[in-house]
């Protein structure tokens, strides 16, 4: 670097360059230094003196570094250079030392300074006092900064937009319920970030930020508007909307606050639909404080009770009460106070017009949210209807006692006839048993008697009628037997056990007369299946349609008989077919009447008594009986009673059935059916001359 040369050659070199500053230097409001290249302060105006605290002669001739801070020395060599270099240093912002050590904000325009021959002699500084700009700034800044993070940490949504009602600012609140982000939304127009519409009506509704702008004052938005954000989600929202102003109170831009009301607004839609369940419902609903004043009414309460809210509200409680029943409530409201409900308590209350009202009531506290017992609600239901209908069935039921009573009397009284008739009855079929078979007994011993010794003696005339004689007697025998049979199957319970169909049926043909005097051929298909019945019973019943099935045939035909079973569902159904004379359809009923016999039927023996014992006996077992018959065309009888026990599949499928052992508490003893095929023939198989 040059060696300087004297201040006094400096100034001249530079002063005699500038003459035209003069004035406008001293009135300017800008400090204005020159100094050397060399750094050496050459001029300092008023401003100067103001502005760093030195006055011009304190300052002239000394080096500028004087009012540079210790902590920017590096600054000054560094200008100097570029001045010398011939540059300019343009609002170039620093900070100096005042003369009493206090730092200011500066703004330098720092330009070279040249002689006549275009050399660079020194510098003109302008040096402008910012400080308190920078404050004003600063604190500016600050503000903003604190205004955001307000508006960012806020709990409702926050979008704040420009005079234009663009975007400007969104908070994560509001960056949540728009789903916008903060760096998409910026300069939109607020329309198409905060889309918003009415939930009744589906139409958008007007920018809350125009209505803010047009009115010039804060706007709230109306009820029942939902926020649809980015993704179609929709939000109930509450929101308003201010105009934001300058200090000159100039419109700057609108903040818009808003907040999701999903949930209020459930709770509220919860409360108007309970306040209207109360409101609509036909029960009183009441509302009382501790001290028994009433403090709500509802529309049932006033059809019940005739009283408008008007007057029920703030009055005691008992003005319902008869006096009679006045203990009551004391105790009702001990027992809400320990927090205990009174549930379906039926008492009686007093209406407005005197009369008295049967109620079912129920009361439960009512209590604050630290659980403290506040008052009651009570729901007292009109049951005088009811209690009314109770009357009048206690009384019916009281009468209808007292009619079954003298029923019962009556029945009892019967009963008692019935059973001496019944005895009479039994002693009358036992004495016609023993005084009609005993007569009839001597007259056939006597006959046949005559028969053996005489017979060879008498003409054959006198023998014809002795052996129809005789053959009467049997006939008139048989009937006997069959009537006191037909009186003996009583109806009334009767034990029903597993009865094996595979056994009983070759016993009862096996010791049955008709089928080796008709010389009948009689099949019968196993497996016969189980049924639940009573043995004696059905030995009669399998026994009478045998015989009937023997017995009408054709004079010269060989009967010819078929038995099998089969499952129907639960039940078990019994077949006798037959190849006799058949039965007109129209008859079909009538011949399970006692005595009854069809037309033509003389020729065969019988009594019309068979067929009703059948009937009767399947039915006391809980079966059913019927036929299927055309005249001429033969005949099907059959039974139906309750299956024993579910087919074995094997047996169906195979025939040939393993020794099968039978419940030894029904029947003792078992039964194989290849015996069984042994003494009828097997089968299938017809068993000639049996
Ligand atoms: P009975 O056999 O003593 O005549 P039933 O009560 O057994 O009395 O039968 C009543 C009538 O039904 C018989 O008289 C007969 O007319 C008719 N009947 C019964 N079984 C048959 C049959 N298998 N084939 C044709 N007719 C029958």
């Amino acid at each position: 670097m040059d060696t300087p040369p004297s201040f006094a050659a400096e100034r001249l070199s530079t002063e005699s360059h500038l003459p035209f500053l003069a004035t406008s230097v001293e009135s300017s409001q800008d400090a204005v230094i020159t100094k050397s290249i060399y750094g050496t302060i050459l001029s300092w105006n008023p401003a100067a003196e103001r502005i760093f605290g030195y006055s011009a002669i304190e300052a002239i001739g000394r080096p500028i570094s004087m009012i540079v801070p210790p902590d920017r020395a590096t600054e000054e060599p560094e200008i100097l250079s570029r001045i010398r270099r011939g540059e300019k240093l343009e609002h170039f912002e620093t900070s100096r030392l005042r003369k009493d050590g206090r730092r200011i904000v500066v703004s330098l325009t720092i330009s070279p300074v040249r002689d006549g021959t275009g050399q660079i002699v020194g510098a003109s500084k302008i040096a402008r006092d910012v400080t308190q700009q920078k404050t004003n700034e600063r604190a500016m800044q600050l503000e903003r900064e604190r205004l955001h993070v307000m508006l960012a940490s806020i709990g409702d949504g926050v979008i704040v937009t420009d005079l234009w009602g663009c975007v400007e600012f969104l908070n994560p609140v509001a960056e949540a319920l728009t789903g916008w982000k903060q760096a998409d939304a910026t300069g939109k127009p607020l329309d198409s970030v905060f889309n918003i519409i009415n939930e009744n009506t589906r139409c958008r509704v007007e920018s809350p930020v125009t209505r803010a702008m047009r009115e010039g004052a804060p706007v709230g938005l109306a009820n029942h508007t939902i926020l649809v954000a980015q993704d179609g989600t929709e939000v109930a929202i509450d929101d308003s909307a201010a105009p934001i102003r300058d200090p000159q109170g100039n419109v700057s831009g609108v903040i818009l606050v808003f907040r999701d009301v999903s949930g209020q607004r459930a709770v509220e839609a919860v409360r108007a639909r309970l306040s209207a369940i109360v409101e609509s419902s036909d029960d009183a609903i009441i509302g009382k404080d501790l001290e028994g004043r009433i403090t709500s009414w509802n529309r049932g309460a006033e059809k019940i009770f005739g009283y408008t809210p008007l007057e029920a509200i703030g009055r005691p409680i008992t003005m319902l009460i008869p006096p009679e029943r006045l203990a009551e409530e004391p105790e009702i409201m001990a027992r809400l106070r320990r927090g205990q409900r009174v549930e379906h308590f039926e008492t009686v209350r007093i209406a407005k017009d005197r009369r008295k009202v049967d109620v079912s009531v129920s009361i439960s506290p009512i209590l604050d949210s630290y659980g403290a017992v506040v008052g009651a609600s009570k729901i007292a239901r009109d049951i005088t209807d009811r209690k009314r209908s109770e009357r009048e069935l206690e009384h019916t039921n009281a009468r209808l006692k007292q009619h079954a009573d003298e029923l019962e009397l009556h029945v009892a009284e019967r009963t008692a006839v019935l059973r001496e008739s019944l005895a009479e009855l039994e002693t009358f079929s036992s004495s016609l048993s023993h005084d009609l078979k005993a007569p009839l007994r001597a007259i056939a011993f006597h006959t046949q008697t005559i028969c053996e010794d005489y017979g060879e003696q008498l003409p054959a005339e006198i023998r014809e009628k002795l052996q129809r004689i005789m053959s009467s007697c049997v006939r008139l025998t048989r009937f006997i037997d069959n009537v006191l049979t037909y009186a003996r199957v009583r109806t009334g319970a009767l034990p029903l056990t597993r009865v094996s169909l595979d056994t009983l049926v070759p016993v009862v043909l096996h010791d049955h007369p008709h089928i080796a005097e008709k010389h009948a051929e009689v099949s019968v298909e196993p497996p016969l299946l189980p049924v639940l019945g009573h043995e004696g019973l059905l030995t009669q019943v399998i026994s009478n349609l045998v015989s009937n099935g023997v017995k009408f045939v054709k004079s010269g035909i060989r009967p010819k008989l078929r038995i099998w079973t089969e499952r129907l569902d639960d039940r078990v159904r019994f077949c006798v077919d037959d190849n006799g004379i058949g039965i007109a359809v129209a008859d079909h009923q009538k011949i399970f009447r006692l005595f009854t016999r069809l037309g033509g039927s003389d020729s065969y023996d019988g009594s019309g008594v068979g067929l009703a014992v059948v009937q009767r006996a399947v039915w006391r077992m809980g079966g059913t009986v019927g036929v299927e018959s055309e005249k001429g065309r033969g005949s099907r009888f059959w039974f139906e009673l309750p299956a024993a026990t579910p087919p074995p599949p094997e047996l169906l499928e195979h025939g040939e059935r393993q020794p099968h052992i039978i419940d030894g508490a029904l029947r003792t003893g078992s039964v194989v059916l290849p015996a069984v095929r042994d003494r009828i023939g097997g089968v299938g198989q017809t068993r000639p001359g049996v």
